[in-house]
């Protein structure tokens, strides 16, 4: 559970301003397209930004905290762009929540220099398995884009 003073190292931490969540429409199109969504209604992530403009209780097993996969697809969705996946980042910075994407997502980029799905996702099979995602994978395999990447040259 966040304390105030942690709230607000958070929204820091995530490259914001409290007063930058007060853009937020309440639409909730970045709930529509969330790809953990499936998984539960309560994966929504308007409703953690609220939380964390007015304070809320955010605790480790909120759900996003646990779930989100840091795919981007709310932000490319948000009309004001919102990087709900780095407010996430920096909860579970802030919790001691570890997340078996950011692990797979970050070993992908070492290799390519940048995220490739399907490595993501075998790194994440168990976890997948143990939380019951496997069966939204026949759905989700829209979302991954198998080609092999190129390395990208580092400056
Ligand atoms: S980044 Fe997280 S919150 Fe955003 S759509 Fe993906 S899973 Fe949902
Ligand atoms: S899509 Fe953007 S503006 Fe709409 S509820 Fe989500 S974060 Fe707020």
């Amino acid at each position: 559970m966040l304390n105030v003073i942690e709230y607000e190292k958070v929204i820091e931490l995530a490259g914001y301003k409290r007063e930058d969540f007060s853009v937020c429409l309440g639409c909730k199109i970045c709930a529509s397209v969330c790809t953990v969504n499936d998984l539960s209604i309560d994966m929504n992530p308007q409703e953690l930004l609220s939380s964390l403009f007015l304070g809320n209780t955010i605790e480790k097993d909120n759900p996003l905290v646990r779930y989100c996969t840091n795919c981007y697809r709310c932000t490319s969705a948000c009309p004001w762009k919102i990087r709900i996946p780095e407010v996430v980042r920096a909860l579970r910075e802030s919790l001691s929540v570890a997340s078996p994407f950011e692990k797979a997502f970050k070993g992908s980029i070492d290799i390519w220099g940048r995220v490739y799905e399907p490595y993501v996702f075998l790194k994440a099979v168990p976890f997948l398995l143990k939380e019951g995602y496997i069966k939204y994978m026949a759905r989700w395999t829209g979302y991954i884009s198998v080609h092999l990447p190129h390395k990208v040259k580092r400056i």
